[in-house]
């Protein structure tokens, strides 16, 4: 356990970060590594040599006997392979060693990893690259180096390498744009992310009591507990003690590895709850996330909890996401979307604002793409969840600046308010200039946005990526409207350009609640798209307006968005198969063995009665009898349906007309076959079910 007078000691202890290699690294050495991590430089391989040896010994002090290098294929989770520091020499004995090659490439066989039909094309073999941006860490008794990866042709196979580029393709784009604006000492833009992260923690027993659970992260069956969130008592509630011991525990190994873990508490959800780190550069906080994800469910299982990280784990209350908080902040310290005092007099801001307005609205589709998954698709559009309409919220604030800008009008600004709370004692503040909505699939905070759609399980790799992409595509547009003018005349410039851009962008924005069917109507009116799932949205990726955007920026071939369209697809359609098979599964042998017992003695108990008692009609248990049978006889039909259904889905080759046929005929059919299952499970005694309930699962945590 740390020690709070420690803490700021013990924090990153397990990581080799700027601090290590500045006391352990030779003195141009350090300043070689510290220019590739601030300026994306190239890395000489005699710099990497003397890295590696100093890595390594660092490691081995800090227990380290291995190393592994990690990366994030397209499965959505992380991948490793760990090789030991050993080396025989003469004598039977052995040395430690690790050597710069070792540390820049790794060669992992690419043929067991999903790569969307790249490999027929191209070799099996594939590569790691040390990314040196994101720093390495240990972690049970290995050292661990963050890498990209990618095929023998140089095709990325991975997350990291395409939101690597889109983060320089924003740079260079921003950094452009920043020297027209006059800001000519900016040499390096960053994208900067803060990742929500949302997650449920159910009894370990509990757990692996449940196929369902354990195979595809959700339940496919069970009955609504009589209680569920409508209290909202468990937003921000008392923290039970046991869990909180779970999150110091998490927070400190998190700590230990640099994340910066921030701020804890439950969330709407029972048994639902939230941890948020402070921000850093996209890259490193993409990795964080990942490791945060791995550290959840580990700490969880010492704690006898497991940590359900599925966007739905439970049907009828609220799923989990991970809301990315994004920002542009330049090396000389400015956040672009940072309003100041004076946002209306503010270019900067102004353009990168209308830069991200123009993207969220271009590119709309794409956007809502990068957060598609099958556990996603049942959040997006429930009510409770930002739907899959992309709109933004700017507050009124802003919605004022851009009137402003639209009318050409000075915007009076409400300047800072006092808030008053009608008693004296209670200290005086000045409000926000923006409320919040939490109904916004794309909102502006303060100075940065929050973008809430993503999933609480997958990388926010993808959202970035696009998010990044088709802001700097959005730049580079106005930069060409822009760039032959200078002094007062860009200015007289810019101002006409932020007004036809916003003429043509202003359906995007969006104040009101976005969870009303009034809005989804509106919404249509003003031509927004509603893709409500994967296979709806999926030909947007390969469409020649992605094509067009993603090479141009150099953040995808054609080749790799056409591998990565395979490789969703196929995701898609096998988590559903497998849903659908452990749901046949449990309905046959877990539930039908429940529901049999119950039926059995209920029929017992009614012929005994019946055979007792003079005139007896068991009125009570023979009605609980027959609902159970009319049910059962549904359950049946149901799932023979599911059982011919997926039979028919294996059969299928086409990736895009499977995953629609899993999503309208085999995603209905299951839903049809829970109907009666949960149904009869309303009626079913706890004590005959061999896989814990709703109500056990939710409100048992103590
Ligand atoms: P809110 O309560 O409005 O969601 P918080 O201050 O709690 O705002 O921040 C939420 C998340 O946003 C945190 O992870 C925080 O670190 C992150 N964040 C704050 N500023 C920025 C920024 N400039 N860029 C990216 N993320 C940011
Ligand atoms: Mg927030």
């Amino acid at each position: 356990m740390i020690e709070a007078s420690k803490l700021t000691e013990e924090f990153g202890c397990l990581v080799f970060n700027d601090k290590v290699m500045k006391q352990r690294l030779p003195k141009d050495i350090y300043k070689a590594v510290h220019k590739t991590i601030e300026m994306g430089t190239h890395l000489e391989l005699d710099v990497a040599n003397c890295v590696a040896a100093v890595m390594k010994e660092w490691a081995v002090e800090n227990g380290a006997t291995h190393f592994t290098h990690w990366f994030q294929p397209m499965t959505g989770l992380t991948a490793e392979k760990h090789d030991s520091f050993i080396s025989p020499v003469d004598g039977g004995t052995v040395i430690m060693e690790f050597s710069g090659k070792e540390l820049v490439k790794g060669e992992p066989d690419a043929s067991s990893f999903p790569s969307g039909g790249l490999r027929a094309t191209f070799e099996a073999r594939g590569y790691t690259a040390w990314d040196p941006s994101s720093p390495a860490f240990i972690k049970d008794g290995s050292l661990y180096i963050p890498t990209a990866f990618c095929s023998y042709g140089g095709e990325a196979l991975d997350k990291k390498t395409p939101l690597l580029r889109s983060m320089e393709a924003l740079s260079k784009e921003a950094v452009k744009m920043l020297h027209l604006l006059g800001y000519s000492d900016v040499k390096r833009v960053n994208t900067t992310i803060g990742s929500e992260q949302e997650y449920f923690l159910i009894d370990k027993d509990f757990y692996k009591k449940r196929k369902d659970l354990l195979f595809t992260g959700r339940t496919l069956i069970g009955a609504p507990a009589t209680k569920g969130q409508e209290m909202e008592d468990h937003y921000f509630g008392v923290i039970k003690p046991k869990v909180s011991a779970y999150m110091h525990d998490l927070d400190e190994e998190l700590w230990k590895l640099g994340i910066p873990a921030k701020t804890k508490h439950n969330e709407v959800a029972p048994s639902q709850h939230e941890l948020a780190p402070v921000f850093e550069t996209a890259n490193i906080a993409v990795d964080h996330n990942q490791l945060t994800m791995e550290v959840m469910k580990k700490v969880a299982d010492k704690h006898n909890y497991a940590c359900l990280l599925h966007e739905k784990p439970f049907e009828g209350i609220n799923g989990s996401g991970k809301h990315n908080n994004w920002s542009v902040c330049t090396d000389t310290g400015m956040n672009l979307l940072d309003p100041g005092k004076h946002p209306s007099d503010n270019i900067p801001f102004l353009v990168f604002l209308m830069a991200v307005i123009s993207a969220v609205d271009e590119y709309a589709p794409i956007l809502r793409l990068s957060v598609a998954s099958a556990g996603n698709d049942h959040r997006l559009g429930g009510n409770e969840a930002p739907p899959a309409i992309i709109s933004i919220f700017v507050g009124d604030e802003l919605a004022g600046v851009l009137k402003g800008v639209e009318e050409g009008t000075a915007y009076e600004g409400q300047g800072k308010v006092q808030m008053a709370m009608g008693a004296n004692v209670l200290p005086h503040f000045t409000k926000d200039n923006t409320d919040r909505n939490r109904t916004s699939p794309f909102a502006f905070t303060g100075n940065k946005f929050e973008f809430r759609m993503p999933g609480s399980a997958v990388s926010v790799a993808n959202a970035n990526i696009v998010l990044n992409t088709a802001v700097a595509e959005e730049i580079a547009k106005l930069y060409e409207k822009l760039s032959a003018y200078s002094g007062d005349e860009l200015k007289e410039k810019i101002l006409e350009v932020l007004k036809e851009e916003l003429s043509q962008h202003k359906r995007v924005l969006f104040n009101g609640n976005g969870y009303t069917d009034e809005w989804v109507e509106e919404a249509a009116k003003r031509g927004l798209p509603n893709l409500k799932s994967l296979p709806d949205a999926m030909p947007y990726w390969i469409s020649d307006e992605s094509i067009d955007l993603f090479t141009k920026h150099g953040i995808f071939t054609k080749e790799e968005l056409h591998s990565r369209y395979e490789i969703l697809l196929e995701n898609y359609s096998k988590s559903i198969h497998i849903e659908s098979l452990t749901m046949q599964e449990m309905v046959r042998k877990d539930f039908t063995e429940g529901l049999v017992a119950y039926q059995k003695d209920l029929t017992k108990e009614i012929i005994q009665k019946k055979s007792l008692i003079d005139g007896a009609c068991a009125e009570h248990e023979t009605g609980i009898l027959k609902t159970l049978d009319k049910a059962s006889a549904e359950m049946s039909k149901a799932l023979d349906k599911l059982a011919e259904d997926t039979k028919t889905a294996e059969g299928k080759t086409e990736v895009l007309d499977t995953a629609s046929y899993y999503q309208e005929t085999i995603l209905a059919d299951m839903d049809e076959l829970r109907k009666y299952v949960d149904e009869a499970e309303a009626l079913i005694p706890d004590k005959y079910l061999s896989y814990p309930t709703y109500g056990q699962m939710l409100f048992s945590l103590r």
